[in-house]
């Protein structure tokens, strides 16, 4: 749908006589796209061109997904010397270059690829034989050496919004928004050498500071903390690639995960299924625990935090948005994450914000996701009306609800209670919960350790250690039947009171939901092992 809306504003002036022949014919409305144009470049002032085609046009538009030049006649585009001169073409490959364009898939580039012996350029630079690159609007194709300018190409899907700095799209081409949270956008991007996707985070400046002054216009704060962020190195850790600091943003290019978020996959089934949330849960002890080790506090963890690599079962779980609370300055992030603290420590709430609090309320944080994952529900929420939220996190007065629960193994339950222990010296901690009966799954412990192993092994981490031994908790019931249910409704909020960070399209939208019937927990389309119930 996407598709057909941008191909249609482009394609509308060139092919307005067709159509209305066509509608006069009443033949089914197929309109071509003309996905981009190659125009041929002035060869003098005076306004030459260096070719044209037999219509006298100096353009050729691309509609075929595949576009090839040279003097081959099975070519595209045939280069002859009544178009251009013979000693030129004397150096141009039979198969010079192609232009790849998935029509398919939403904004994504145009690829070309270079065949040739001579060489293709674009903007004066060689791509190489068997090479290719991302050809971005405006780009220069030169043939044979970089003077002889062929095209200009023009990119008639890009969308002209993608306005950043020229130093970044010089290396980036801007494709589609991928979503948009608390503090900016996040949009795909292609690096245009390797032709390789990733996603950038844009943190708009004047959105976070309120006209005060706050980390993000000190460059060297800024330098050290995007020098922390991109040591962090684990395969359970979203990479930070390489950070671009304007005056108007901060622009992070991060690792692509294409899984989409733990939150959306908890929406979707209603609850998980015991086992794989232990699969899940394990990954993200062990990132939690990797950051701790390298000094550095989460403060942000909830399911959007938490993204998924694969659309797969067994996905790999990667952690993002560590840090950030420094891009964004301590007063912004606190304010934001405030608002309504669904998964915030009680240290936390004590403290409103003051930063007296250590690690652990990372464990916390954990704590209400495992909670949500095992039953698909809100531990804390302000639509329980007895006591406050705020009231309830000091208390630790999660909401119970025996019918979510009664499936749900006593270990589980035990471990949840032991996280969301209020005293900060009785909770449990992070290696504590490896250790966790809950958490002696051999089966799971042996993926979970393979498939983090090869991960690190493709980008080139150092190997990760496992642990395990026993500890135990009590378990306590309620009686409370009122839960808040996470629904999916593709616009979320991050709090009630949520007010900092514009724009807001997110929304975690609450429902309440009475009975004792438990509506969600059917999970039974889960199809591989990781996802049978126990
Ligand atoms: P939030 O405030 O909810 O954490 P973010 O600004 O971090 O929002 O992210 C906004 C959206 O972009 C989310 O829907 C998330 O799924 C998506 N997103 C963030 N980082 C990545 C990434 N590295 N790869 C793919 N999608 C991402
Ligand atoms: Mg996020």
């Amino acid at each position: 749908m996407g598709d057909e809306f941008l191909h249609s504003e482009n394609t509308q002036t060139q092919t307005q006589n067709s159509q209305l022949e066509w509608s006069q014919n009443n033949t089914p409305a197929f309109i071509p796209t003309i996905w981009g144009r190659l125009y041929s470049t002035k060869l003098n002032l005076a306004g030459r061109y260096l070719w044209s085609n037999p219509n006298h046009q100096e353009y050729h538009d691309l509609i075929q997904p595949e576009f090839s030049l040279g003097r081959a006649f099975t070519c595209s585009f045939v280069l002859n010397k009544n178009m251009i001169k013979e000693n030129i073409i004397r150096n141009v490959s039979k198969q010079q270059f192609i232009i790849k364009r998935d029509l398919q898939e939403t904004l994504n580039p145009a690829i070309i690829t270079d065949l040739s012996y001579n060489g293709t350029f674009v903007n004066g630079v060689k791509i190489g034989k068997g090479n290719s690159r991302v050809l971005d609007d405006n780009d220069v194709i030169a043939i044979t050496h970089e003077l002889v300018k062929i095209f200009v190409f023009k990119d008639l899907l890009k969308n002209e919004q993608n306005q950043v700095p020229a130093h970044i799209s010089q290396k980036y081409y801007i494709s589609r928004i991928l979503g948009q949270g608390a503090c900016g956008i996040v949009k795909l991007v292609y690096d245009k050498e390797k032709c390789t996707k990733h996603a950038m985070k844009i943190i708009k400046k004047s959105r976070l500071t309120n006209g005060q002054i706050n980390h993000l216009t000190d460059p060297v704060k800024i330098m050290n903390e995007i020098n922390i962020m991109k040591a962090l190195k684990h395969p359970c850790i979203v990479s930070t690639e390489e950070v671009f600091d304007t005056h108007e943003a901060v622009y992070i290019i991060l690792e692509l995960m294409q899984g989409g978020e733990l939150f959306d996959r908890i929406t979707k089934h209603g609850r998980l299924p015991e086992r794989l949330t232990r699969f899940f849960f394990r990954q993200m002890v062990l990132a939690v625990t990797y950051l701790h080790s390298e000094g550095v506090t989460h403060r942000d963890l909830k399911p959007e935090n938490v993204l998924l690599d694969s659309k797969h079962d067994e996905a790999l779980v990667k952690i993002t948005d560590f840090g950030l609370s420094k891009f964004v300055g301590e007063d912004s992030f606190m304010k934001t994450m405030c608002g309504t603290p669904l998964y915030l420590a009680p240290e936390v709430v004590r403290a409103n914000g003051q930063n007296f609090y250590g690690h652990e309320v990372d464990v916390w944080s954990l704590g209400v996701i495992l909670f949500i994952c095992l039953v698909g529900y809100l531990p804390f929420s302000n639509e329980y009306k007895e006591m406050t939220l705020r009231d309830q996190i000091l208390k630790g007065q999660f909401r119970y609800s025996p019918a979510h629960w009664k499936d749900i193994s006593l270990e589980a339950k035990w471990l949840m209670k032991r996280m969301l222990t209020v005293q900060v010296e009785r909770r449990i901690t992070l290696d504590q919960i490896l250790k966790h009966p809950w958490m002696q799954d051999d089966d799971i412990i042996i993926r979970v350790e393979k498939m983090l192993c090869h991960a690190a092994q493709i980008k080139n981490f150092d190997r990760l250690s496992l642990k395990s031994v026993e500890e135990k908790s009590d378990e306590e019931n309620k009686n409370s039947v009122t839960v808040i249910k996470l629904i999916a409704t593709g616009k979320r909020t991050l709090s009630d009171s949520y007010n900092s960070c514009e724009p807001n399209p997110k929304k975690l939208r609450m429902d309440i939901y009475s009975g004792s019937g438990n509506k969600t927990g059917d999970t039974s389309s889960a199809t591989n092992s990781i996802c049978s119930q126990e």
